[in-house]
């Protein structure tokens, strides 16, 4: 495979804070970023070489932002894969449409990771208010149906607590092919991010712990307070994922950590994740910086952390803090370039650092 020299063109496909973020990196690295979506003056647009506004399935704009590229990623993973299916004829694309199918659809994903040995949440396939009751019965309550496809910081899901609720759930996710799955009484919410390079290297990042707030994430503490064999665990199962799906670019794998200190996957995400914030400030090689090094073909960086963090992110009116915010001194602020705060929107996050013997706190 050959290398995407610095001074090499990147496409990016989707346009929010991530695909931003991936561009400053890429940037800084000496790589021209072009931006591919619906949005204009998207916070990727802002800080890039070029930008294309168009829908993914625009082919005449897909074909000319392919001419006009060396490499295609994304920071979205609902990308329809006939887009990216479409784009390989001209560029590479990586990760590829293997690995969109299968983070696409959370049947899909939990039956990959469990054939390779992992754990994750009970789970039924519901295609029908028939399936939903079964599944009811075999899983038990409490319960989340989740759709099956386009869900994202808890969109699409509802929880089930008694089998009265069954037609209610059904309505609510209109209908639509989900899954049931039986409700984790977690300790802990974790992320680890792995990345793996076209020549096969992988490199991960510590587990992180995670919580949220209204379903959305809103602290990220690096590392995650928990013993140092479940911690090589979740990076053990973070890799072997990596390498059964053939990754090039980055995953990020949210856990849960049960009461019984066992770990199940909950879901996966094929490009930067917003746990993985933290990086740029307290690791040798940034999340984004090391998502550009795998798609290009270069030697991945250390993803060793020189300082533990607490990341926290703004959203919605929390932005309106941030004069407060910026004038600590210990606070990194990142805002996105995003004009309107609608509630639950992420505008920006900070993240401060501490010495690595200090346990960091939200
Ligand atoms: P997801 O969209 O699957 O990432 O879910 C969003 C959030 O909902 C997770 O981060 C958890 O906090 C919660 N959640 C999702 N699935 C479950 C489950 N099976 N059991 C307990 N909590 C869950």
């Amino acid at each position: 495979m050959t290398m995407i020299a610095p001074g090499g063109r990147i496409g990016i496909l989707g346009d929010g804070q991530l695909g931003r973020m991936m561009a400053l990196a890429a940037a800084e690295m000496g790589y021209f970023v072009h931006i591919y979506g619906p949005e204009k003056n998207s916070p990727a647009a802002q800080v890039s070489h070029m930008s294309t506004v168009g829908r993914y399935d625009d082919k005449r704009a897909l074909k000319a932002f392919a001419k006009s590229i060396d490499v295609v990623t994304l920071e979205f993973e609902n990308i329809p894969t006939e887009t990216l299916e479409y784009l390989s004829q001209f560029v590479p694309v990586r990760p590829g449409r293997n690995l969109l199918e299968i983070t696409q659809d959370r049947l899909m994903e939990k039956s990959f990771i469990n054939n390779l040995g992992i754990g994750t949440a009970p789970f039924s396939n519901v295609e029908s208010i028939d399936d939903l009751v079964q599944a009811v019965q075999q899983i038990g309550t409490p319960a989340v149906l989740k759709t099956r496809r386009f869900g994202y910081d808890g969109k699409g899901q509802i929880k089930i607590t008694q089998a009265s609720q069954i037609d209610d759930a059904w309505e609510a996710v209109k209908m639509a092919p989900s899954i049931l799955e039986g409700f984790v009484k977690f300790k802990m919410e974790l992320s680890v991010i792995v990345a793996r390079s076209t020549n096969g290297k992988t490199e991960v990042y510590i587990p992180v712990e995670n919580r949220h707030k209204n379903h959305i994430l809103d602290v990220t503490l690096a590392p995650a307070d928990i013993p140092e064999d479940l911690a090589n665990e979740a990076m053990e199962m973070a890799e072997k994922i990596a390498k059964k799906i053939k990754l090039a670019g980055l995953l990020a794998v949210e856990m849960f950590v049960t009461n019984d200190r066992e770990i199940l996957v909950n879901e996966l995400a094929p490009r930067p994740h917003n746990s993985g914030h933290w990086t740029i400030e307290a690791c040798a090689t940034s999340q984004f910086k090391q998502i550009i090094r795998a798609v290009c073909g270069l030697p991945l960086g250390n993803a060793d952390r020189h300082s533990n963090a607490m990341m926290k992110n703004l959203i919605g009116n929390d932005v309106d803090g941030v004069s407060k915010i910026v004038k600590d001194p210990a606070n990194s602020l990142h805002l996105y370039g995003k004009a309107e705060a609608r509630e639950g929107r992420k505008m920006g996050h900070f993240t401060r650092l501490l010495p690595l013997d200090n346990k960091p706190t939200p």
